[in-house]
C-alpha cells in the first residue's frame, strides 16, 4: 500500500467535495481562486457548533475530544474532526491521563440533514481511516450528526464503504498530481452545489446543446 509524504498530504474534508462532484473539489483545492470563500464559510460553520447541546455530553464512560488533528499516510489526508467521542471499552487504546481503554468514534458535524447521496459517509470513513493508522486498531462505526434535523445518524464502516474512501483517495491524488480540473456537466447535484453559480454547469450544457445542432443542421450530422 503507497504512503504519502508530507508534502503529498491533501486536506481531508476535501473528500466530501470530491465524492458530491468531482469539478467542485478541484475547483476549491486545485483552483485556489475558490478556496477562501469557501473555506471561510465552513470555518464559522464549526464554530457555530459550538453552541449545540451534543457537545456538553461530556459525562460517564464517555469522553468528547474536540478539533482532534487527524492523519494518514496511506490516504494521504490530513485534517481536523469536528468531534472524536471516546469511549471506554475493553478493544479500546489507552488515552494520556485517563484510565482504562478507551475506543475512538468520529463524529462529524453537519448543518443540514443527511443527504442523497454518502458524500458524508465517505468523509466520516476517512476519518476513521486516520484514527485507525493512528491508533493501530480497526473501528466498525463512525457517526453525523445534522443540526437542522438535531439527530445524531451511525456511520457503520463498511469493507467496501473502506475501500470507497481509498480508492476515492487515490483518485485526488492522481487528479491533484496532474492538476486537472473536470469541464462543467450539469447533473442532479447541481441543484445544492455552493459553487453553482461560479461553475455555471448550465453553460456548459447549452455550449453543447450548440455544438449537435451545428453538427446536425449545419455540418450535416455525419461527422465524427
Ligand atoms: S455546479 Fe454542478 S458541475 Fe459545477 S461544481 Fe457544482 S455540482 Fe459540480
Amino acid at each position: 500500500m503507497k504512503n504519502y509524504t508530507d508534502e503529498q498530504l491533501l486536506p481531508l474534508s476535501g473528500i466530501q467535495h470530491y465524492a458530491f462532484c468531482r469539478r467542485q473539489w478541484a475547483l476549491i483545492h486545485i483552483e485556489d481562486q475558490w478556496q477562501d470563500n469557501f473555506l471561510t464559510a465552513e470555518g464559522q460553520l464549526v464554530h457555530r457548533q459550538a453552541d449545540d447541546p451534543f457537545f456538553n455530553e461530556t459525562r460517564g464512560d464517555r469522553y468528547l475530544s474536540r478539533s482532534q488533528p487527524l492523519l494518514s499516510y496511506t490516504l494521504g489526508l490530513q485534517g481536523v474532526a469536528d468531534v472524536v467521542e471516546y469511549r471506554r471499552e475493553t478493544t479500546g487504546v489507552p488515552l494520556r491521563g485517563k484510565e482504562g481503554l478507551w475506543l475512538p468514534c468520529p463524529v462529524e458535524y453537519k448543518h443540514g440533514k443527511p443527504k442523497d447521496g454518502p458524500w458524508d459517509q465517505i468523509q466520516v470513513c476517512a476519518q476513521a481511516i486516520c484514527l485507525e493508522e493512528m491508533f493501530g486498531i480497526k473501528l466498525s462505526e463512525g457517526a453525523l450528526y445534522y443540526r437542522q434535523t438535531r439527530r445524531r445518524l451511525a456511520v457503520p464502516l463498511s469493507s467496501e464503504l473502506k475501500q470507497q474512501t481509498k480508492k476515492m483517495a487515490e483518485d485526488m491524488h492522481k487528479m491533484f498530481e496532474h492538476s486537472y480540473t473536470p469541464p462543467a456537466k450539469a447533473q442532479k447535484n447541481c441543484r445544492s452545489c455552493s459553487l453553482y453559480n461560479l461553475c455555471l454547469p448550465q453553460l456548459a450544457k447549452a455550449s453543447a446543446d450548440v455544438g449537435a445542432y451545428i453538427n446536425e443542421h449545419i455540418t450535416g450530422g455525419d461527422e465524427k
